[in-house]
């Protein structure tokens, strides 16, 4: 069979089906019906998170975060998927990108920390955990009380992550988990945001709804509401997460295995007590190199993802100098990684890949 980059996991039909169903018998197809309940406490079991707010998408969800904490002005990480950016600019809060850590990948606690001491406007901080790898969680937590200012994370690549045996999404004063249907967890499109205070997930969870809450509309909100088929699929999808993940595990793993001796990986977070196995980037020597490999991948039928490129002040704010994001995302390159994927699969696109290397 074909190898592909990515497949997301096909819903149980037949289970889906029950759900559906029922959602015809009684007619609620929207607005917080009991699949959305249903959903949301079992995400809140199964993360270990209180205040779990399902939303439309991930970009959204970004968006009603920002909007529910405060936040006017904000640094970014220039390593990410666009709408973690997009979704500031949109909004008109992105400040400035910093660069990333070498190693992690991750936004740089030491050089977001230079920027708060020179200005004082900042009062938010947008930072992926890239590939799921966790951010200097300590570092950020330090400088949210030292600057007063509030920590976002984008955790759409961290469902299931776990830090110090917790889940990655108890950290900051929001995370956003995304459910695409590319991601490891997906309601085909959907998301949530995980609020530390119960406030805020009130707050927005008004907000997702035109600002309304039983009355008449006390603002100005949006429609970011997950509705009941897409719910659906997630609880349907949610019965077989454990096993997911752990597939996903075992060919990342591999990977490492096969390839850490030959490659340089982003290094990962030391308190990291579980990986979801998401990505599997490796970083080449130059982009020439990845020109060269990405080809070679192709003619034995092997796709590759020059995941995230470009680095994302070159989009939204070219004066923003990122070196360290500019010259990675120049040169990474993500291999095929999914639940249809194979250990054999693994080995040949490994071989292929040393056989480029080493030549
Ligand atoms: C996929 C992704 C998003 C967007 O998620 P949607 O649910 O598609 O809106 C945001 N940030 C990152 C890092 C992503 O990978």
């Amino acid at each position: 069979m074909a190898i592909l980059l990515n497949k997301p996991v096909n819903p149980n039909l037949k289970i889906l089906m029950g759900y559906l169903e029922k959602v015809n018998e009684r007619g609620w197809y929207t607005s917080f019906g009991p699949l959305h309940q249903e959903l949301s406490s079992r995400l809140e079991d199964y993360l270990g998170v209180e205040n779990l707010l399902l939303v439309s998408n991930a970009t959204l969800g970004l968006q009603v975060a920002y909007k529910a904490l405060g936040i006017k002005k904000a640094i970014c990480t220039p390593f990410s998927f666009a709408a973690t950016a997009s979704s500031l600019s949109w909004e008109k809060k992105l400040y400035k990108f910093v660069d990333i850590d070498q190693n992690s990948l991750n936004l740089s606690v030491s050089l977001v920390e230079e920027n708060l001491q020179k200005s004082s406007d900042i009062d938010g901080i947008v930072a992926t955990h890239v590939y799921g790898n966790p951010c200097d969680l300590d570092g950020f937590k330090n400088l949210s009380s030292k600057y007063n200012i509030k920590i976002v994370y984008d955790g759409a690549h961290a469902f299931g992550v776990k830090y110090n045996n917790n889940s990655l999404c108890k950290y900051g004063d929001a995370s956003i988990l995304s459910f695409n249907a590319t991601k490891v967890f997906n309601t085909l499109e959907g998301g949530a945001i995980v609020f530390k205070n119960r406030s805020d997930f009130r707050k927005a969870r008004k907000l997702i709804n035109f600002s309304i809450d039983g009355g008449p509309p006390t603002g100005t909100g949006i429609n970011a509401k997950l509705d009941e088929y897409r719910s659906a699929v997630g609880l349907t999808m949610l019965e077989r997460i454990e096993e997911i993940l752990e597939k996903r595990q075992v060919l990342f793993s591999h990977y490492v295995q096969l390839l850490e001796s030959y490659f340089d990986l982003p290094i990962w977070n030391k308190k990291t007590s579980f990986k979801n196995g998401a990505y599997f980037p490796i970083i080449l020597e130059n982009h020439k190199e990845r020109v060269k490999i990405a080809a070679a991948l192709m003619q034995a039928g092997i796709p590759s993802k020059e995941y995230f490129s470009p680095s994302l002040n070159l989009v939204y704010k070219k004066e923003d100098k990122c070196p360290v994001s500019e010259s990675v995302a120049s040169r990474i390159l993500c291999l095929p990684l999914h639940y249809y994927l194979t250990t054999d699969d693994v080995e040949f696109i490994a071989n292929k890949l040393i056989g480029q290397f080493t030549r």
